[in-house]
């Protein structure tokens, strides 16, 4: 048995988020697809060996302005990205853990970012909430 998501499911997602399904496209969207942790180009590239790099960035990208993924800045110096699990339309995302000592940067998916009320005048464009510490992994092996 295998678990990966039929093909014609996963053109099925893109094609509703307005993205037209190339088989670049797809290749990179059954991988991000199937992460339950936030990812980087970096490692994109090594689950696609055989892609280059600029054909999976410009993917990214666009996945991105479709809503199909959200940016995340975990202080690594990487650009990450997780798959949005949003159950609203608003796309406001989830709450990231980003672990001190294996440096992973975990999807709390259950937890919703909670409403931040701005002052006058502000008006929020996107929030980003990150939660540092220790991960269950790390906690283990003290
Ligand atoms: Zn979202
Ligand atoms: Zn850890
Ligand atoms: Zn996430």
């Amino acid at each position: 048995m295998n678990h990966t998501t039929p093909a014609h499911s996963l053109e099925e997602v893109l094609s509703r988020h307005g993205v037209k399904p190339t088989s670049v496209r797809l290749l990179v969207w059954q991988q991000c697809e199937r992460q339950t942790k936030t990812f980087s180009l970096a490692d994109l590239e090594e689950m696609l060996p055989h892609m280059d790099r600029s054909s999976i960035f410009r993917a990214l990208r666009l996945f991105t302005d479709r809503h199909l993924l959200h940016e995340v800045n975990d202080g690594s110096g990487h650009q990450k990205y997780c798959v949005c699990r949003c159950h609203d339309e608003h796309h406001t995302g989830h709450v990231h853990f980003t672990c001190t000592r294996c440096g992973r940067t975990y999807c709390l998916t259950e937890l919703t970012i909670p409403h931040i009320p701005l002052p006058e005048g502000f008006r929020m464009q996107e929030s980003e909430f990150i939660v540092k510490g220790t991960c269950p992994g790390c906690e283990r092996k003290q």
